[in-house]
């Protein structure tokens, strides 16, 4: 990453409220490094200049932060991390955390899993599954304070996979570009469905780049009925709202 790049990544995390050392930038620094190494292998992100990865990825992952609700040390379920994102920057922004990132894409685990290792992320056990699956497996189902996603499924079909995963009191923080109200309105029936209650939706522009996001806070208010979620495809086939 270049001098330019850092400065990117410092001014986009101060935008957002995140102050990050200068060990936590060099990590950034690898991070970058192995992606773009990763990349060139297995194809990870569509992104390829710096200032996109900074912003887009690193940055943008960053702003899941906002409302301070990963302030504590919890126990956070990354669904559908990809290559590791928003998992990888929250774990060299936030080393407290416990994150646990989970894709059905062996390969993404595989990188994930190697990328935390070099870079000492000890807190980051990475999982390979799907999500209706993980959601019934007594280990993973009702064990998580938070569960953070981004850019996977309508927020109808994200509450059904995410709700099970918490526990009662514990948040889903839903990473979104701009959200559409149709979205939000069948989004808060399904999670009222699974246990879940929109607790805030927080619109923000992206640092520098002046991108429409939305940060969705969905509450799990009563444990999720054991029907949710439903069998590996249904969800999204058929999207409860
Ligand atoms: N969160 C990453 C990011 O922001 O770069 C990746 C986003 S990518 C668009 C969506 C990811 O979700 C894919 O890697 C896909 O394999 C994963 N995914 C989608 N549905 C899933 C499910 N039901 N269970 C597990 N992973 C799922």
């Amino acid at each position: 990453m270049t001098g330019n790049g850092e400065a990117l990544l410092l001014g986009g995390a101060a935008a957002l409220g995140i102050k990050l050392e200068a060990s936590q930038v060099a990590t950034f620094r690898q991070l970058y490094a192995l992606l773009l190494e990763g990349n060139a292998r297995l194809n990870l992100t569509a992104l390829k200049t710096e200032q996109d990865i900074v912003l887009k990825h690193f940055v943008d992952s960053l702003s899941c932060l906002r409302g301070h609700h990963l302030d504590t040390p919890a126990k956070v379920l990354d669904l559908g991390t990809g290559g590791g994102f928003p998992s990888l920057p929250l774990a060299i922004a936030r080393p407290t955390l416990e994150l646990v990132p989970m894709d059905a894409t062996r390969k993404k685990i595989d990188f994930v899993r190697e990328t935390a290792h070099t870079l000492g992320l000890s807190r980051v056990t990475p999982v390979v599954g799907r999500a209706e699956t993980l959601g019934r497996d007594p280990e993973f189902r009702a064990q998580h304070d938070r569960v953070v996603a981004r850019a996977v499924s309508a927020l109808p079909i994200l509450v059904e996979l995410a709700l099970p995963f918490l526990k009662v009191g514990g948040l889903l923080l839903a990473q979104k570009g701009a959200l559409s109200g149709d979205e939000l309105d069948a989004g808060a029936q399904a999670a009222l469905e699974v246990g879940g209650r929109i607790q805030e939706v927080d619109e923000f522009t992206l640092p520098s780049l002046g991108d429409a996001r939305t940060l969705v806070v969905v509450e799990k208010i009563r444990a999720t009925p054991p029907r949710y979620p439903r069998r590996d495809g249904l969800p999204n086939q058929q999207p409860l709202f």
